[in-house]
């Protein structure tokens, strides 16, 4: 009776599901055919669907559940916030005592003079908190024509409206009305793509050359900032040149442009560092964007760490409007900054980046024995944050054609036999929560082969 029930729950589950939700990201051709897959429960690195068949979650929910699912010391402090206060505003004087506390360790985690923190509940809401800041910067210091924005082609931000813009992958920008004229893009590193006859070092110097231009083109004087993902996440797991991120942000001081980081995905363990801005790719950013392994996805929960020197610009007292008129209900949310207190504490404490660094070169190997498959042009990433290119010719990298139908196949044929990975146009990302081990990444690799 028991097992009957459930089954029916699951049945109306699905047909509720199909009847008003509105995916992210939804096929509505296929998802009226096949309608979602309801996931119900998790542990560690593995998934249940709600028929109780389980799964290597190999893309941690959505880059997010670093620390693993189910964790019952993270739904304890959520309870126990909960039933203390789940919640109270932090506009003008309010605050708690979670996010007063988060806010310290989160300047303590990142490099330089990022010692002041904006809160919110996701990375595209972030990052449009970094480019409203910018923008706020400079008219306060008297510098209002400082306003257009650098991205890059490939580069995932988020959804909002200028969170989208700043995405540069064209396909996903199709139907919408995105913001005109504010962002402005350059080439990603996509060194496997690079063109013919450069080496790694001559790409970068090319990349580096077409920021320039690209900054003297827009006027410097126009330009306010730069945002870039040290390692591109959804626009193909994209790792730059040697040197890319330190000369591009080089470039950036010598032209007064602030210089973005976002850490949505490469902070909080993934590549084995809690903040990898400085640690790895030696670049101290003016703002620093993070968000989902910062809650390891347990809650909604963002971040913009802003430099000493853009807060002492924007708190100045100042006489047209004494506020900073920038604000969300859930900044700050007293829950979330439990959660997200709680999960660094976990991170540190339990050695994640330590296991991290151990085994993301174990990884990385395993996936790349995979390069003899007549379909694999290229297998990329660092750590816990890889992919694999397929294409139809490895010699001229052609592709299939219908890119999408190649990853989607591979994405069924791994599900089917209890993987989950992530399949974007004709990549297949992997994103595990750090949790993963050594027969976790065997059985990923044993998987993806078969
Ligand atoms: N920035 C990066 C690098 C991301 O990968 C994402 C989401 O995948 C975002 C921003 C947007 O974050 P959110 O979906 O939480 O708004």
């Amino acid at each position: 009776v028991t097992q009957e029930a459930t089954q029916n729950q699951t049945k109306q589950a699905w047909e509720k599901d199909k009847a008003h939700i509105i995916h992210p990201y939804a096929n509505f051709e296929k998802f009226a055919e096949e309608g979602s897959v309801i996931y119900a429960e998790g542990h560690q690195h593995w998934i249940y669907d709600a028929d109780g068949n389980r799964y290597l979650d190999g893309i941690a929910g959505l880059w997010c559940v670093n620390a693993g699912h189910g964790r019952e010391d993270i739904a304890a402090t959520m309870a126990e916030q909960a039933k203390k206060m789940a919640y109270y505003n932090t506009f003008e004087d309010a605050s708690s005592i979670p996010a007063s506390e988060l806010a310290a360790e989160l300047a303590r985690l990142s490099p330089g003079s990022l010692n002041h923190v904006f809160f919110g509940t996701g990375g595209s809401m972030a990052n449009d908190t970094a480019i409203k800041m910018a923008h706020y910067y400079f008219n306060l210091k008297g510098m209002p024509k400082k306003k257009k924005v650098i991205s890059r082609d490939l580069a995932y931000h988020g959804s909002t409206f200028l969170a989208h813009t700043l995405t540069g992958i064209a396909s996903t920008q199709i139907g919408f009305d995105l913001v005109k004229d504010l962002v402005h893009y350059v080439s990603a590193p996509y060194t496997y793509r690079r063109p013919e006859g450069m080496d790694e070092a001559q790409f970068c110097d090319f990349l580096i050359q077409e920021l320039e231009e690209k900054i003297i083109a827009l006027n410097p004087e126009e330009v306010a900032c730069f945002i870039a993902e040290p390692i591109l996440g959804a626009g193909g797991v994209l790792v730059p040149p040697k040197g890319y991120h330190k000369r591009s942000w080089e470039l950036c001081k010598k032209y007064d442009i602030l210089y973005i980081s976002d850490e949505v995905v490469t902070a909080f363990g993934r590549l084995g560092h809690m903040v990898t801005s400085k640690d790895m790719f030696e670049v101290e950013p003016d703002m620093l964007v993070m968000a989902k392994g910062i809650s390891s996805g347990y809650i909604p929960l963002g971040a913009t760490m802003v430099s000493d020197e853009i807060y002492e610009v924007i708190s100045q007292p100042k006489k047209a409007n004494p506020y900073f008129s920038h604000g969300f209900t859930y900044s700050g949310h007293a829950l979330a900054c439990a959660v997200g207190l709680k999960n660094i504490q976990i991170l540190e404490e339990e050695g994640f980046c330590q296991h991290v660094q151990q085994w993301g070169p174990y990884f990385e190997q395993q996936l790349k024995t995979l390069e003899d498959l007549p379909i694999v042009g290229d297998i990329r990433g660092s750590h816990y944050m890889l992919c694999i290119e397929n294409v139809a010719n490895k010699a001229t990298k052609e592709g299939f054609g219908d890119e999408v139908a190649i990853a989607k196949r591979i994405y069924h044929h791994a599900k089917n036999r209890g993987l989950i990975i992530r399949p974007i146009g004709p990549l297949n990302v992997l994103s595990p929560p750090l949790t993963y081990d050594k027969a976790a990444i065997d059985e990923t690799v044993d998987i993806l082969r078969s």
